[in-house]
């Protein structure tokens, strides 16, 4: 084998290690958060648009030609926010034909938020370990917001309570703010109701998780028709959706626009979708809310985990087992242990992830060669059961598992009191 066939075996061997179609999947991300990124100026988004459009050549390769002006036309008008059609099918990445990364108001869709958070988890993974090659212009648009900075603005004694008030209050009255002893930088997390959350000076809470749901107002005059979701799909899907008639100078209320959905009894101690209730109309003023990073990569899987670790707690009680939330300095999310000090042992350490592309963790994982924090188990939210053969199938490479949440919750109380009573 000559040196130029061993390196190709090399590149061959990093895109299998990172995952097929990553460039393709990078590219989209970066050309994603070219139209979205509201810190971006005129100058620096032509720029990001010329990239994003030698990314997407060189993805799909010599034979295909992406205009600059094809890419222009992303940024408003009929074909704004979507890619649709800009790549050979062959080179689209996986479950992205329908992707769009603006709303009708111009406003970046979930779908497209979760795309580039999870794509630069994958890169940054990669990066860090030497396995990716070349241009990675995505891990410098990421605001100030990272999980890293989030968690380190918290560390300390009381890292715990400080990150179990970010997932319970997203959003506060000042003084409430106040109350909450937030350390400083913390505090910057909250902002004012941001405008697309607002409608005539009020706001309303999504019932699932008391962050402001999103507001559009479509058609004019009397045919109006006010709408009110959930930013985070499972809450609107199981209630967090409504809507409301938009009236000059009158307070809005809201009406049901979905059917409420209702968990079977098995998965009920667990579930973090929406509760029966009308949200009321609260006045931006005197508000502040987390902003959507923190909401969404914070507070989102917080609910979860925060339910997991009180029901295991609750129903682990009177054994020799502890449950610890965030503990040894967010090593894991969860920690099930029997013993005290050097003799502790460790029953079940788990990471909790809410990946909306399980192909994205897949890849996460395979370029950290597992878990980082060496936590035996992955555990998801119970809506995102169907991620669980994929994952299964990724963990047994390093040795570890993945389940849902209700699945994971049985299993540690059948093994501790089956163990007890041995
Ligand atoms: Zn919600």
């Amino acid at each position: 084998m000559n040196d130029e066939q061993r390196e190709d075996h090399t590149a061959a061997g990093q895109a299998r290690l990172v995952g097929p179609g990553l460039d393709a999947t990078q590219a989209f991300a970066v050309c994603g958060d070219a139209l979205t990124n509201g810190k971006l100026g005129g100058a620096a988004r032509l720029e990001q648009i010329m990239d994003a459009q030698g990314l997407l050549m060189a993805a799909a390769g010599p034979s295909h030609h992406v205009r600059f002006s094809d890419l222009l036309d992303r940024l408003d008008g009929e074909k704004a926010g979507s890619l649709q059609g800009l790549m050979p099918e062959w080179a689209s990445p996986a479950g992205l034909d329908a992707l769009r990364f603006l709303d009708k108001d111009g406003f970046t869709t979930e779908d497209a938020y979760d795309y580039r958070y999870e794509v630069l988890q994958v890169i940054r993974a990669a990066k860090k370990v030497g396995r990716l090659r070349g241009r990675v212009t995505l891990s410098d648009l990421r605001g100030e917001y990272k999980q890293e900075t989030v968690y380190a603005s918290l560390k300390g004694n009381f890292y715990h309570v400080h990150r179990g008030n970010l997932v319970r209050h997203p959003a506060v009255t000042v003084e409430e703010l106040k109350k909450l002893r937030l350390p400083p930088p913390a505090l910057d997390f909250y902002e004012d109701i941001p405008s697309h959350m607002s409608f005539q000076g009020y706001w309303f809470r999504c019932p699932a998780c008391r962050w402001p749901m999103k507001i559009t107002v479509e058609g004019r005059r009397a045919r109006a028709q006010g709408s009110a979701y959930c930013l985070y799909p499972w809450h609107a899907e199981t209630g967090a959706s409504y809507i409301f008639t938009p009236v000059k100078g009158q307070i809005p209320v809201l009406d049901q626009a979905v059917e409420l959905r209702t968990p079977d009894v098995r998965h009920r101690a667990l579930y973090t979708g929406a509760v029966p209730s009308i949200p009321r109309a609260l006045p931006v003023e005197g508000y502040k809310a987390l902003v959507r990073d923190v909401w969404r990569y914070t507070t989102i899987p917080g609910l979860p985990e925060v339910r997991l670790y009180e029901v295991l707690t609750e129903r682990l009680q009177g054994t020799d087992v502890q449950v610890q939330l965030w503990p040894d300095n967010d090593v894991f999310d969860l920690l099930v242990s029997r013993g005290e000090g050097e003799k502790r042992q460790t029953l079940f350490a788990v990471d909790f992830k809410d990946y909306r592309w399980s192909n994205h963790l897949v890849s996460k994982l395979r370029a950290d060669g597992g878990d980082k924090g060496k936590a035996g188990w992955i555990v998801v939210p119970d809506h995102r059961e169907s991620q669980i053969p994929q994952l299964t199938e990724e963990c047994r490479r390093h040795g570890m598992k993945a389940a849902t949440a209700t699945d994971f919750l049985e299993l540690v109380v059948r093994t501790v009191k089956e163990g007890r009573g041995r």
